[in-house]
């Protein structure tokens, strides 16, 4: 399959796919793009079990919890309500699978890389702040809730323990207030 270049628009791009080898989602595929002229790669998952917008949450209540894997499409939004975090879909948004470690580490390195363009030392206690809680939070195994939202149905979670993850629809209004990038492919 070739698509046309979201980037430089050239009709060299290629697309390559593959069905995920997860446990007890047997169809969720991985969509790879990689343009041969300007080298653009976009990445994204498309969970073919649901196609309606879905939220999860899962609550984490100790370490084992914090391996429960994270995918997030393109579209995903990820919020960790306790600590004020949230990943939102965007222009350069990336599509990854990480556990709930991994996903909190990312957001700590966000923030210490804002921690350069800090001003005001307030503006810098504050990141220093969220910077510790963040290690507080991974090394004790604190409990912490994540929602994964996501209007095409495509984010999910893997959970660890199944019996601390919540399913629920998104109602059109939900839905409709969730942000969305533009995706350039259709399969
Ligand atoms: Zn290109």
């Amino acid at each position: 399959m070739t698509v046309d270049c979201p980037a430089c628009n050239s009709n060299n791009t290629k697309v390559t796919q593959k069905i995920m080898d997860i446990p007890h989602f047997p169809n969720i595929w991985l969509f790879v793009l990689v343009c041969r002229e300007c080298k653009y790669k976009y990445t994204d998952f498309i969970n073919l079990n649901v196609k309606e917008p879905t939220r999860y949450v899962y609550h984490a209540k100790n370490s084992d919890d914090y391996t429960t894997k994270i995918i997030r499409a393109s579209n995903g939004t990820i919020r960790f309500p306790q600590i004020g975090a949230m990943i939102e879909p965007g222009p350069n948004a990336v599509s990854f699978i990480n556990n709930i470690e991994g996903v909190l580490r990312d957001i700590q390195g966000k923030a210490r890389f804002l921690l350069r363009d800090a001003v005001t030392e307030e503006e810098k206690q504050r990141i220093l702040n969220f910077d510790s809680m963040i290690d507080e939070y991974i090394l004790k195994g604190l409990p912490i809730d994540v929602i994964v939202e996501d209007p095409f149905g495509n984010s999910t979670i893997v959970p660890f323990d199944s019996n601390k993850l919540e399913t629920e629809k998104l109602s059109p209004e939900e839905s409709e207030k969730l942000k969305t990038s533009f995706s350039e492919f259709q399969v």
